[in-house]
């Protein structure tokens, strides 16, 4: 980052200066389980269960996932031959309904990923309150090298293989890292075959024309922006003016980029997995979205300066968007980013050393299983209109999902207030209390 100066905002004080800690060394058993999502998650649930003194048993529960389903998904690839991908549906927990989640397709996608995943959807479903419970899915595959005909024809052996365990009912599939709404069609399209008939409330995040709904695939860009909105409010600072960097151009970071600089936020930086961008004036994001569209990444646009991938966070800025995946914010670079405000489009984008990093330099993280709600709120919007056959009009979805960030922003607020906790704390604590409320009433079987 040397060839950029940090500029005094205009708009909100800075946090404190960085400090350069540098953490675990890379190589380290410590770094290694500090970037292990489910030990994190645990330790998430942990400090919750401790704040709010639940019953052992509840926090114990919730300590495993109720089922995980690993299947092997045999494909025919273009030349002939067959590869066998490895996939899995976890589904955390559904004391409060069924339960929903994405699926994902990565190289690296392991069950403890995916596990935590799932674990952070039944803690997301509670904080905003959609009658769900947490479930998560995937293939390992690199999507970047297979043909659409390969994709389509995995994902159709996948969904197949999962069929038994999901259903309108019981658990429902969306779009995450590497899926879309074309995905969901042929998951959708399978699972339809196989029952005989059209089951449109088996997945969220469909096309419009197959029972998708408005508004659903930049649901959860917006809703980063609405809590952004909430957390300038309430923190007394301009988001119109604020400087931005998101991390991460796929659905989430370039709908966020694009919603921030409609409410007049300055988007001075963006950046997809070969390398980021950097302009103090901000970005045009319509163009860059543009250009991507063309070039298939944003790598090479002209009018901003290049910024490593791996040095991304540590760009001056107001707010700091990390949506692309998990561990972008661990102890080694947590004391050199400059944002006062962490606001995560992504899933456990910031590691708990880190975490405690930031807070000690009095930078605000606004946590995922808030931040990044909107798509899972909006999913429960299709899948009620799925169920009735009664679809809404565009500010009907864009309004109610409003109401729902900025109560939930709400209710996090005042327990942070309240207890005198940081918001990723709160957020647990609102969560974790109401799941326990569900579990408790329902009881242990038999
Ligand atoms: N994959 C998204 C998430 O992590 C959306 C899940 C859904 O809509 O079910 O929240």
């Amino acid at each position: 980052m040397s060839t950029m100066k940090a500029k005094k905002s205009p708009a909100m004080p800075r946090g404190k200066e960085p400090s350069h800690q540098e953490g675990a060394r890379p190589d380290s058993p410590a770094f290694a389980l500090e970037q292990n999502p489910w030990h994190m998650a645990m330790r998430q649930l942990d400090r919750a269960a401790e704040r709010l003194r639940v019953e052992p048993y509840i926090t114990e529960r919730l300590k495993y996932c109720k089922r995980i389903l690993t299947v092997s998904v045999p494909t025919v690839m273009d030349d002939g031959s067959v590869k066998v991908f490895e996939g899995f549906r976890v589904q955390h927990n559904m004391d409060r309904g069924p339960t929903k989640g994405g699926i994902r397709y990565h190289p690296c996608l392991n069950l403890d990923e995916v596990k935590a995943l799932a674990f952070w959807m039944t803690m997301k479903c509670a904080v905003v309150e959609v009658p769900y419970g947490g479930a998560k899915g995937g293939v390992v595959c690199d999507p970047k090298t297979m043909s659409e005909d390969e994709l389509r024809r995995m994902t159709r052996r996948f969904t197949s293989e999962i069929s038994i365990v999901i259903g309108p009912e019981r658990d429902i599939p969306a779009p995450d890292v590497n899926t879309n709404a074309k995905i969901m069609s042929w998951m959708m399209d399978t699972y339809s075959h196989l029952a005989g008939y059209a089951v449109p409330g088996v997945v969220t995040g469909k096309p419009f024309d197959v029972g998708g709904s408005r508004g659903r695939v930049e649901a959860t860009g917006r809703g980063v922006v609405f809590v952004t909105r909430e957390l300038a409010k309430a923190s007394g600072f301009d988001l119109a003016g604020s400087k931005v960097a998101v991390q991460g151009f796929g659905n989430v970071g370039s709908n966020a980029a694009r919603i921030f600089a409609e409410h007049g936020a300055r988007v001075v930086a963006v950046s997809d997995v070969a390398g980021g961008l950097y302009d103090p004036k901000g970005i045009d994001i319509a163009e860059l979205v543009a250009y991507r569209d063309k070039h298939g990444v944003i790598a090479g646009y002209p009018k901003a300066d290049k910024v490593p991938a791996d040095s991304f966070v540590e760009v001056p800025c107001d707010i700091l968007v990390p949506a692309a995946l998990e561990n972008a914010i661990t102890s080694r670079n947590a004391g050199k980013v400059r944002a006062k405000y962490v606001v995560e489009g992504a899933n456990g984008p910031t590691t708990t050393e880190a975490d405690a990093i930031l807070d000690k330099r009095g930078i605000v993280v606004v946590p995922d299983i808030l931040a990044n709600a909107g798509g899972v709120v909006v999913s429960y919007f299709e899948w009620v209109q799925d169920i009735q056959a009664f679809f809404w009009k565009e500010s009907t979805i864009n309004e109610s999902l409003d109401d729902i960030m900025t109560k939930s922003f709400k209710d996090i607020r005042a327990i942070q207030e309240s207890k005198k906790v940081d918001m990723r704390l709160a957020a647990f604590m609102l969560g974790l209390e109401r799941l326990a409320g569900a579990i408790r009433y329902r009881g242990i079987f038999p």
